[in-house]
Order: structure tokens, then C-alpha cells, then sequence
């Protein structure tokens, strides 16, 4: 079964010997692996201010401790997106107030953002889902006109563009993951990207139980609690070696979807995602709208190729009881939308196949 996502790990020859000597170099914990990690992954996004941390959950955890969420607040965010996403806002108490979705591209729809602002309202909280770029030009309106900042959920879109930009740059803090699945992965691992360098000072504090690594531990004085969150230099040094294929990687999964991005517009019962001005996607996972989903799946999967739509909506989950509402926009987004393969392994023969089975109908 051709896969939905696979993880990239470079080449043996490349990978295992810098292990080994990582791992038998007497310093495995943070270090200079990370802090060369940074740098480097710094360069790749556009962005010297970076933080490494243990996960994508980490990161969008830490980000919400440095707005000082809390209960009683307020974040606005979405039910199109994995997990953590949400999790994450809940576990500091405060609500998740959900936004509805543009039908088109099941993307936070801006307008609706808007009308659920409240002077309780501490983040607003943006997943470029699949790997496609939510509407950042009104977005950007929004921040500024209402001050209140932006989270970047780029879990999925490490590579995707705004402005001809990698994303990294934009909003006050962008989130990372390089779980197993992601376009990059350091088997766990994440990174925060900061717009203010001086929201790394804390940052750094709350990654480290509080403590400040600058100051000798028996000078550390604590004053606000915080977690055991950074990356160590074992999966730094994975990460130092998959970044020199992150390019190539992603330019894999680019040229397959704008391949089916112009070979599937024509065909009935598929509708395309359209991608807002400005933005470029890295197609994490190639999405689009199908008729009779359930048919489709099946006439995929007699051909060895997973179709899935692969996220269960959060706001259904009995944790956000409490947020729920009428999403119109979603309902219908989420009864159509599906994924097909698209990665670095999927490649030309796979892809004509992918195509194929598709233009037989379902
Ligand atoms: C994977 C993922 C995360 C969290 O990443 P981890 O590194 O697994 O903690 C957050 N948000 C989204 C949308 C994700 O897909």
C-alpha cells in the first residue's frame, strides 16, 4: 500500500557514523549539537531566533506560557488540525474557542476569527494545515488592528511559503514539530521560532525547569516553574545531518503536488483546494474535495494507494465539551475533504498510478 506519509531518514552511510560519535563523545544532553542545530535550522527558515525543544507540543506549550495563558482566557483556534494543537491550549486551562473554516480549503476563515474576539481573547492560533498557508494578508490585518498575537501551527508546513518566504518569520512565535511523520523529522523534536529575540529570554527559562543556563546551578534562583523541554544533542545531531536533504526532501513533495495540482483540475467529482495570494504550500499532504468519498477510498485502496482524510476533528472530542458550536463551514469541509500520497516516495511511476486510478472514476 503506497503510504500517506513515510519518514525521510538520510542515507546510512551519512547518518549512523555521526550518531556513533555523538553517542560515545561523553556529552549527550544539550549542547553544542543543539545550539549548531539552531543555527542551522535558523538559516533554512530565514529566522536566527531559535529555540530547539523536545516536540511540536513542546513548543506551542511554551509559547502559551510566555502570553501567560491561563484559565479564564481565551484562544481562538481550530478543529482542523491534529491534536496537540488543542490539547496543548487545554492544558493550561484556558478555553479553546473555535473559529469556523473557509469550505474551500478548511482553513481558519478570518472573518469568522474576527466575529469570536472577546476581551478575553489571549492568542490566536493558526495550523497551516496539510502543509497549505492560511489566509495570511488578513490575518496579519487582524493582529495588528486588534494587537492580539499570532501562534504559527507549522507542524505541517515546514517549508511552505508566505511572501516567497519560508514561513518563520511572520508572526510572533512559529512552532515546529519534527515528529516521525513530518516533512523533517529528528524521530521527536520541535522548534520555536521568535519574531522578538527578547521572548527567548524566558523561553529558554521555561524549556529548563526555570533555571537559567548561563548562570552557575548553584546560583540559580527560580522564580517561575517550568518544564524539562529541550532537545538533546542525539537527536540534534539526526537533525544537523537531515537538514543538509531538507531541501531535496521537500522539493519532492512540491514537484508531485503541483503536478496533481494541474493533472487533476479537469477531473469530475474532485474539487481542487485553492491557496490564498501570497502563499505557496509544501504539500505536506496533497488535499483535496472529493464526491462520494467513501467510493473514492475503496477504488484507491483496490489500487495499493492509501486515500484518508487522516484527521478526526478536535472540536468533537468530549475534552472541549465545553467550546462547542455550530461550525457550518466545517461540517461541510469535513465531509469531502481526503489525501492522497504525495511525499519524496512517491515518484513518477507511482505518481502516473496515483493519476490513473483516479481518472477511472469511482
Ligand atoms: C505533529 C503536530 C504537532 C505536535 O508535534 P509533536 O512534535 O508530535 O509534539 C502539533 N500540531 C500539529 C498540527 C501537528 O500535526
Amino acid at each position: 500500500m503506497l503510504p500517506l506519509v513515510k519518514p525521510y531518514i538520510a542515507p546510512r552511510n551519512e547518518m549512523i557514523p555521526k550518531i556513533e560519535k555523538i553517542l560515545y563523545s561523553g556529552y549527550i544532553a544539550e549542547g553544542e549539537a543543539v545550539y549548531k542545530f539552531e543555527e542551522e535550522f535558523g538559516k533554512f527558515i530565514g529566522n536566527p531566533n531559535v529555540l530547539a525543544v523536545q516536540s511540536g507540543t513542546a513548543a506551542l506549550h511554551i509559547v502559551l506560557l510566555l502570553l501567560d495563558v491561563g484559565p479564564g482566557d481565551e484562544v481562538i483556534s481550530t478543529p482542523m488540525t491534529a491534536e496537540p494543537t488543542n490539547t496543548t491550549i487545554a492544558v493550561t486551562g484556558a478555553k479553546v474557542v473555535w473559529a469556523d473554516v473557509d469550505p474551500n480549503t478548511g482553513l481558519l476563515d478570518p472573518k469568522s476569527v474576527r466575529e469570536r474576539i472577546t476581551e478575553r481573547t489571549k492568542a490566536i492560533m493558526l495550523v497551516h494545515y496539510a502543509g497549505m498557508v492560511c489566509n495570511m494578508d488578513e490575518f496579519n490585518k487582524i493582529s495588528e488592528e486588534t494587537g492580539i498575537p499570532i501562534i504559527e501551527d507549522t507542524a505541517h508546513a515546514l517549508g511552505s511559503k508566505y511572501q516567497n518566504k519560508i514561513i518563520g518569520m511572520n508572526s510572533r512565535f512559529t512552532c515546529y514539530s519534527f515528529q516521525a511523520i513530518k516533512q523533517m523529522t529528528t524521530v521527536d523534536g520541535g522548534a520555536i521560532a521568535f519574531k522578538n529575540p527578547e521572548d527567548m529570554i524566558p523561553a529558554r527559562k521555561l524549556r529548563w525547569f526555570g533555571l537559567d543556563k548561563k548562570i552557575p546551578r548553584l546560583e540559580n534562583d527560580i522564580k517561575r516553574a517550568g518544564y524539562k523541554y529541550g532537545m538533546n544533542n542525539v537527536t540534534a545531531t539526526i537533525g544537523l545531518v537531515q537538514l543538509t536533504h531538507l531541501h531535496e526532501v521537500l522539493g519532492k513533495y512540491s514537484f508531485n503536488g503541483k503536478y496533481y495540482d494541474k493533472v487533476l483540475r479537469e477531473v469530475p467529482g474532485i474539487t481542487l483546494t485553492p491557496y490564498y495570494d501570497h502563499t505557496e504550500p509544501s504539500y505536506w499532504l496533497y488535499t483535496l474535495k472529493v464526491q462520494n468519498r467513501d467510493a473514492f477510498i475503496r477504488l484507491m485502496e483496490d489500487h495499493g494507494i492509501l486515500a484518508s482524510p487522516l484527521h478526526h476533528r478536535s472540536d468533537s472530542h468530549s475534552v472541549f465539551i465545553n467550546s462547542r458550536c455550530e461550525l457550518p463551514n466545517m461540517d461541510e469541509w469535513y465531509k469531502n475533504y481526503v489525501h492522497i500520497p504525495c511525499g519524496w516516495w512517491i515518484g513518477e511511476e507511482e505518481r502516473e498510478k496515483i493519476i490513473q486510478t483516479i481518472k477511472k472514476g469511482w
